[in-house]
């Protein structure tokens, strides 16, 4: 079978379309036949070593498909179920062998390509509004990034909710994908400081809430704009990581709470997953959750995807068809 492999960490050349055996399932796993594999800024960090992985290893952590075999001891998936999972490493290929229990059906209604763009992104767009920090009506939130794969998800899932949400974004065409997701408020954080803009638009109050995937760039002015006990959920370093930092500030910016989640401590359980994984579905079926499905590339063209993403010229998200 076609893979993309990284046999040592890199930029996006470290990744190699190479011919691999279609893998055996152990006992506890089913091999899937991939119809998506979705791109993530996770797999940029795995392929550029900041996240340590074993090498060699195949990328990707999130898939949708037909189960095709299953280990002696599978009861919950059949060869012909649609399947889809996140946080299992080795999606960019053809074939997967992912423990059963991390695999969750695909509700018809669903397509594979829309369930291989909501496992990740939209788990943890979900997890972020409704269990890290549970936005409430009439809460201000201020979501970094707001035209990417998660903030427009992030964005449409605090707007349903009621909250008031401020955006930063790079792009003007970024400005307006944002927008039609439900922001109140724009920034461009190219152009504008977002730390003199958020305190305008709130009136010096402070927003409740940050949620911050940009890290290096954008954390500590962040703190600044957070109204006393507010919190800053910085779930990811897509310009860099945030340096160490003096946990006094958070006394003196206001007794603040800072949190760093991660989506597989949010899936914990099969009936966390189970439950989270049906409840972005639920809102996909409901017309609630629109995806946007930018770009679709062949797993060939993993090195193009990976440029354009770290590059920032995407909204929403990319998948690879094998
Ligand atoms: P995005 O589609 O959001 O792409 C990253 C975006 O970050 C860019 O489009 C860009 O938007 C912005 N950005 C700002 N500065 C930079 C920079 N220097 N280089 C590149 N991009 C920059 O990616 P994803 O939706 O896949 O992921 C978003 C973030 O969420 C990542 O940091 C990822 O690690 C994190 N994440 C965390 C999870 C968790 O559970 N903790 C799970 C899933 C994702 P703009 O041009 O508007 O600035």
């Amino acid at each position: 079978m076609k893979a993309i492999q990284v046999k040592q960490v890199g930029g996006p050349e470290a990744m190699e379309l190479v011919g691999l055996p279609v893998p055996e399932p152990r006992a506890s796993e089913a091999v899937v036949k991939l119809a998506a594999s979705g791109v993530n800024f996770i797999d940029v960090y795995n392929r550029e070593g900041r996240y340590k992985v074993a090498l060699p290893f195949v990328l990707g952590q999130e898939g949708a498909g037909t189960v095709t075999a299953v280990g002696a001891d599978v009861k919950s998936v059949k060869p012909g179920d649609r399947v889809a999972w996140a946080s299992v490493l080795g999606s960019y290929a053809e074939y997967a062998a992912v423990p059963a229990e991390r695999l969750v059906p695909v509700p018809a209604g669903v397509t594979d390509e829309q369930a291989a763009a909501t496992m990740l992104q939209g788990m943890t767009a979900h997890y972020l509004s409704h269990d890290t920090f549970p936005l409430k009506r009439g809460q201000t939130a201020l979501v970094h990034a707001a035209a990417g794969g998660v903030g427009l998800l992030l964005t449409q899932m605090a707007h349903n909710i009621g909250a008031h949400v401020i955006a930063t974004v790079s792009t003007e065409e970024k400005a307006k994908l944002a927008r039609e997701a439900g922001a109140d408020e724009i920034i461009l954080y190219t152009q504008q400081d977002f730390e003199t803009e958020t305190k305008r638009l709130t009136a010096g109050k402070g927003v409740d809430v940050v949620y911050d995937s940009v890290g290096k760039t954008t954390f500590e002015k962040g703190l600044n704009v957070l109204r006393p006990r507010g919190m800053m959920v910085l779930y990811g370093g897509s310009s860099g990581a945030v340096p160490p930092f003096d946990l006094i500030a958070l006394s003196q910016k206001g007794s603040l709470f800072v949190t760093r989640p991660t989506l597989g401590y949010y899936t914990l359980t099969r009936e966390e997953l189970l439950a989270r994984s049906g409840a972005v579905f639920g809102m996909i079926g409901a017309g609630k959750l629109k995806l946007r499905i930018e770009h679709t590339y062949p797993l060939a063209q993993a090195q193009k995807a990976h440029r354009e993403l770290e590059g920032r010229k995407t909204t929403g998200k990319l998948l690879l068809i094998p």
